[in-house]
């Protein structure tokens, strides 16, 4: 396995300097910078395969990842009714 920040880096280049999700160009800092995302999260038994990969920003990626929670809540909510 390559290290995470080598295989970001190709991610970026691949995904020509874009974001997977909001197709903004990455930036050095802040709000757009290039993140390692996992397609499937690792706890729904995402692998750490190329294929699950790609480069998002920091700001795709937070939101990505309060969506689920707020899904997850929804669910949980729903399973108590
Ligand atoms: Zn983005």
């Amino acid at each position: 396995m390559k290290n995470a920040a080598k295989v970001r880096s190709e991610l970026v280049e691949i995904q020509g300097g874009k974001c997977c999700y909001c197709r903004q160009p990455f930036t050095e800092t802040g709000r757009k910078v290039a993140t390692l995302e996992h397609k499937t999260p690792k706890m729904h038994r995402g692998s750490n395969k190329r294929s699950n990969l790609a480069a998002a920003c920091l700001g795709c990626n937070q939101r990505r990842g309060h969506q689920m929670n707020v899904a997850k809540q929804r669910k949980l909510a729903s399973a108590a009714d």
